[in-house]
Formats: C-alpha cells, sequence, structure tokens
C-alpha cells in the first residue's frame, strides 16, 4: 500500500482585510523588473477592487472572461501574450472564482512548460515548476485554492493538470471580497463545497484525515445554509474556511457521484460545475439519502431554482458522450460505490439518471 505524499499551499494569509497585504507579500518574490500580473476576474471590471491592486513597475492586470470555464486554448493564449510582452514575469496572482484560480494556476504552469497545457492534462505529467503564483478567492466551494489540480476543457476531454507543480505558492482568504456574490451564486459555488463534503464522507476512500476536514466543512456549510435566516459576515468568513476545508478533505479522498455525473453534462452542455452538480445532486437520493434531504431543504430555505429537464431532446449519440465522460471518471466512481462500481452502475443505470436530469 502506498500512502498520498501531497504538495501542499506554501502560505497562507486569512482576515478580513487582509487583501491590503499583498503588496508586502508580493515583495520579496520580485525578480527585477520582470513585472507581477494580475489576473482578475472580468465581474470586478469598474469595481473597487482594481484601484486596490497594488502595482509597482510594468506589473499588469489582465481581466479573466470567465463566461466559459477555463479552455486549454485560453491557457496558451494567456502565457503566449505574456511571454511575448515580457519574456519572464515574477508571478501570476488569481483573483476571482474557481475559474480565475484555475487559469492563474494554469497560466503560471504553461510560463516555464513547454507545448500545450493539453499535454498536461492528466496526472503528474507537468515536468518544471510554473512561475511564483498565488490565488485570492473571491467566491467561495471549490476548493480550488487549495487542490493540486486546474480543472481544463481541452480538444478531447475535460482534465484537470494535476501534479505536485499545481498548488498556490500563496492564497489569500480574505472573506470581504466575497461579500457582493450575488445569491445565487453563492449558493451554487457553496454547494459544490457541501457535496465536496457529502462525497467525501460517504465515500469508501474516507479516512480520518479526510473525515476531520469534511465534517467541519459540513458542519460550517450547515450553519450558513441551512441554521442562519440571514447573509452576514460572519456568513462569508465560515463560508470561506468550509471551501478550504472541503477542499482539504477531498485532496486526501475524493468526490463522488454528483461529479462523475456533472463532468459529463459540462463536457457536452457547458453546464458550469456548480450549478451541474446542484443539477445531479437534486436526483442522488438513492447514493446519498441525507445528503440529498439537507440539500432540498436548503435549496428551499434559500429561495433557489435548480434546473429541470436539461436533459431533454438530447439524442442517443449525446447521451452516449456524456456517459463517455462520466465513466472515464473511475476514482471517483470507486470512491463512491466501491470496487465493483462497474456492476453497480451500469450504463443503463446511468442512462436513466442523465434521463431524469
Ligand atoms: P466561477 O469562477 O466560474 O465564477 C462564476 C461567476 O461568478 C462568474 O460570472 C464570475 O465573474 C462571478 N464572480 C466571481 N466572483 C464574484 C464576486 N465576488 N461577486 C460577484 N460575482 C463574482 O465560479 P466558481 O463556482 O467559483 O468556480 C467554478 C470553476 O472552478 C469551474 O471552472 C470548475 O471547473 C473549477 N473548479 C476547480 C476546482 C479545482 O480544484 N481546481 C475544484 C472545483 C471547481
Ligand atoms: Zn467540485
Amino acid at each position: 500500500m502506498s500512502f498520498r505524499n501531497f504538495k501542499m499551499v506554501s502560505y497562507v494569509v486569512f482576515g478580513r482585510g487582509s487583501f491590503n497585504q499583498l503588496d508586502e507579500i508580493l515583495t520579496p518574490h520580485r525578480k527585477g523588473d520582470a513585472p507581477m500580473v494580475f489576473l482578475v476576474d472580468h465581474y470586478f471590471e469598474g469595481k473597487p477592487l482594481l484601484n486596490r491592486i497594488p502595482l509597482r513597475g510594468k506589473d499588469k492586470v489582465v481581466l479573466a472572461n470567465v463566461t466559459y470555464e477555463p479552455k486549454t486554448s485560453q491557457v496558451d493564449e494567456l502565457a503566449r501574450s505574456l511571454k511575448e510582452e515580457f519574456g519572464t514575469i515574477s508571478g501570476v496572482i488569481g483573483i476571482g472564482g474557481g475559474s480565475t484560480m484555475d487559469l492563474a494556476k494554469a497560466v503560471s504552469l504553461m510560463m516555464t512548460n513547454p507545448g500545450s497545457s493539453a499535454d498536461y492534462q492528466g496526472w503528474d505529467l507537468v515536468q518544471e515548476a510554473g512561475v511564483y503564483k498565488v490565488g485570492i478567492p473571491t467566491l467561495s466551494g471549490t476548493g480550488a485554492e487549495v487542490s493540486r489540480t486546474t480543472v481544463l476543457t481541452g480538444p478531447t476531454r475535460k482534465l484537470g493538470m494535476n501534479s505536485d507543480f499545481t498548488p498556490f505558492d500563496q492564497i489569500v482568504l480574505d472573506p470581504e471580497l466575497t461579500k457582493d456574490a450575488p445569491a445565487n451564486q453563492r449558493f451554487y459555488t457553496g454547494m459544490d463545497c457541501y457535496i465536496h463534503c457529502i462525497e467525501s464522507l460517504e465515500g469508501t476512500y474516507l479516512n480520518e484525515f479526510s473525515k476531520s476536514y469534511g465534517e467541519k466543512a459540513l458542519q460550517l456549510c450547515q450553519k450558513v445554509f441551512v441554521e442562519k435566516n440571514h447573509w452576514d459576515n460572519e456568513s462569508d468568513d465560515q463560508l470561506m474556511m468550509a471551501s478550504y476545508a472541503g477542499g482539504m478533505s477531498i485532496a486526501y479522498s475524493q468526490v463522488g457521484v454528483a461529479h462523475a455525473v456533472s463532468y459529463g453534462l459540462s463536457y457536452l452542455l457547458g453546464t458550469k460545475h456548480g450549478i451541474g452538480n446542484c443539477i445531479v445532486m437534486n436526483h442522488l437520493e438513492e447514493y446519498y439519502p441525507a445528503g440529498v434531504k439537507e440539500f432540498k431543504l436548503m435549496v428551499e430555505k434559500n429561495q433557489i431554482e435548480i434546473p429541470q429537464g436539461i436533459c431533454k431532446g438530447l439524442t442517443d449519440e449525446q447521451f452516449e458522450t456524456m456517459m463517455n465522460v462520466s465513466l472515464g471518471m473511475k476514482p471517483l466512481w470507486e470512491n463512491a460505490l466501491g470496487k465493483d462500481w462497474e456492476s453497480i452502475m451500469t450504463r443503463e443505470k446511468l442512462r436513466a439518471l442523465y434521463d431524469r436530469l
């Protein structure tokens, strides 16, 4: 038996207003006049946050278009244009939701690794450390701030660049940055965390490490989405720590059925991660009875609409594509259903599940 020896984020700062410390944090990592590049979620265009970015010398702000989830072509183009403009850069700072953070991680890696980011979709294919990278979440839930992956849609698949070089060198957890997120978006991304917890805690890969973080993250999600009747600063603090702990939980276990099925939706229909997971979770009573019951309670309590009928009218061929993508996520299924998962989740059964979505 071989135990996972995993690389974690090197430095973490937490606290309301900790974003103001960014200049001080970056200074020791500046290499001569090579700039820092701030990749900022396009939501912040024209917002006050842009004026708080500690620009020096040739530093540059690049707005990240996250209308769609990150693509390998988008990463390659960003890295190419930065190399063309600057040759080398001191670092990249991703400020935004999971999409922007993933883009920042991938661009950092593609500043030093040859070829296309599509060449590195998989496990431990990245050969060189990227440039210094910092993650600053403005939405809480994905756990992208702590994970060793960056999820990219490539020419042939949707798969992360999973490697020991992928985690951020530094993260800045400032819950103030999440306060203006719309309730729906906050819910969908927050549910990504809730679902990470359920899938981790109900999975066969569970161990005390994952359980410790998973239980804490679950408790924080429950405080925010079940127990409280209003959203306040404390909720932002709690959900940010839930995301962190949920990410740490799956780092040593794995996600499960909701993610495996949701990946198929995302590949074929472009359904976004958070909402896709919610669409699937809504129909998983058989696999996670208690979690789904509580999920439905949270949906109702927070007055969120979960889309229904998104697979209506798809062709058999399209269903096949989704099923192939989904069944390709072997570790997720094994975690969820055990070593015999293939005899449990047959193609017929999965098709019937997609039909219900
Ligand atoms: P997102 O980053 O896709 O952003 C969703 C929307 O919210 C965007 O329109 C964005 O502009 C907007 N937004 C961001 N911050 C905001 C704020 N403070 N106020 C208002 N609007 C804001 O959403 P997400 O759910 O955080 O991330 C999903 C992405 O993360 C997917 O691409 C998914 O593949 C990825 N992901 C990665 C990992 C990982 O471990 N690397 C894990 C889970 C998900
Ligand atoms: Zn997720």
